[in-house]
């Protein structure tokens, strides 16, 4: 390949490519393809001085030149080494002889920082092992490339790197736990839910570890619900130190808690002998909200109910929360859920009657929800972070990690 960026005129045909080199105050001396595929570039700073670090005088006496061999951006499958020629100077003046500064690479880097960018932005979005493959680097150094790009995205959402840094304070939170390491360590998310994005993922769960998370909210008189499911052992440290704050256990949450109950009812018919040819394949027209079952399959599961009374009976019950969480106001939701624990206690489902404690440990938090409508206050948008969250976690390289973690939790508000 020729050098310089020149081309050989006359008869020799031309093989390369030219790419610029576009590194600012460097020149090209030499290229060379490498036998194993690498292009090889010499390079050299334009200026023929530099500035004395002790004394700050100019300096053009060269001392020695040294060959540093650094990485650079691939062109198409091919490697790019740079070869960089780095002059050590000798201060005429202070007579101490320093190196020269290297704006392409960076003191003591042995890649150029566009090559590190680039990492870095593609591992905002790949997984790091994904990304350390593709560009034939340590997961380790990816990691660093993504901290550099995702560092300044992250302050630009009002986050800060900094785990001690005050939170902003909305409306609406929602608080949920996941487990870095199933049964060992188990972290808290803390969601923004008026404008979907994550506050901060702290490490622990505890009361203490979630009252150090909820102290740092800028201002805790402005929250007025927080959002959470009936597992959480959240409730204490939020009402400590969150004591104006309304807590909202998820809909969707209370629901399926009931549903786990009438699934067991569902399944204990499909075996039994009246139920069983009845019910063969046909649980699901009873476990399908009613709203989602077509026309035929309605009838079909009335007809079912007609047979099995008490199937039919446990279904309504079912159907009646639903149609209670639905229709409900704040005005009527008090009465409403009395009415319906009413006929729970009254029927004899032994599955939903024991599922009845956690109507009345959580009776203030279920029935808070109506406080808020039209706003349908829910957990959802926390469960999808974590469950995103769970997903990063499964692949692989430094998600055990949990400061590579919470960066990558982090960057999702910026995408
Ligand atoms: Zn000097």
């Amino acid at each position: 390949m020729p050098s310089q960026h020149t081309i050989e005129t006359g008869p020799a045909k031309i093989e390369g490519i030219f790419v610029p080199l576009d590194l600012t105050g460097m020149h090209i001396l030499t290229q060379e393809w490498q036998t194993n595929g690498a292009i090889q570039v010499e390079i050299i700073a334009t200026t023929t001085q530099a500035t004395c670090p002790h004394c700050q005088r100019i300096s053009v006496k060269i001392h020695d030149m040294r060959r540093r061999k650094k990485r650079d951006m691939a062109l198409r499958e091919h490697q790019v080494e740079l070869i960089l020629l780095k002059r050590r100077f000798t201060c005429q003046c202070c007579h101490k002889s320093f190196t020269e500064p290297d704006a392409a690479c960076g003191w003591r880097k042995r890649t150029t920082a566009r090559l590190r960018e680039t990492i870095g932005q593609h591992a905002c979005t790949q997984p790091v092992a994904h990304v350390a493959n593709a560009f034939g680097v340590g997961p380790r150094f990816v990691q660093e490339c993504l901290k550099i790009v995702a560092l300044p995205k992250i302050e630009q959402t009002g986050c800060r790197i900094d785990e001690k840094h005050p939170l902003p304070t909305p409306r609406h939170l929602g608080i949920d736990e996941f487990a870095r390491r199933k049964g060992h360590h188990y972290d808290t998310i803390l969601c923004d839910l008026v404008n979907r994005t994550v506050l901060e993922i702290s490490e622990g769960r505890t009361l203490e570890e979630v009252q150090k998370l909820l102290e740092r909210l800028s201002d805790p008189d402005k929250v007025e619900a927080v959002s959470m499911d009936m597992s959480a052992s959240f409730r204490p440290a939020v009402q400590l130190c969150l004591p104006k704050a309304h807590i909202v256990v998820d809909h969707f949450h209370v629901i399926q808690h009931v549903m786990k109950a009438f699934k067991k009812i569902v399944s204990s018919w499909a075996h039994k002998k009246e139920g069983k040819p009845l019910l063969q394949g046909k649980q699901y027209l009873f476990l399908t909200a009613q709203e989602h079952l077509t026309e035929e399959q309605a009838q079909e599961r009335s007809q079912i109910g007609e047979e099995l009374p008490h199937l039919e009976a446990a279904w309504q019950l079912k159907e009646a929360l639903r149609t209670w969480y639905a229709t409900a106001t704040a005005a009527t939701a008090a009465d409403g859920l009395d009415t319906w624990i009413e006929q729970v206690q009254k029927s004899g489902f032994d599955h939903v009657r024991k599922a009845l404690s956690a109507f009345v440990n959580w009776r203030q938090e279920i029935l808070a929800f109506f406080q808020f409508l039209p706003t349908r206050i829910s957990n959802g948008f926390v469960e999808g972070k974590n469950n995103r969250t769970k997903a990063l976690m499964r692949q692989g390289y430094g998600y055990r990690n949990r400061q590579h973690l919470r960066l990558r939790i982090l960057l999702g508000n910026v995408a």
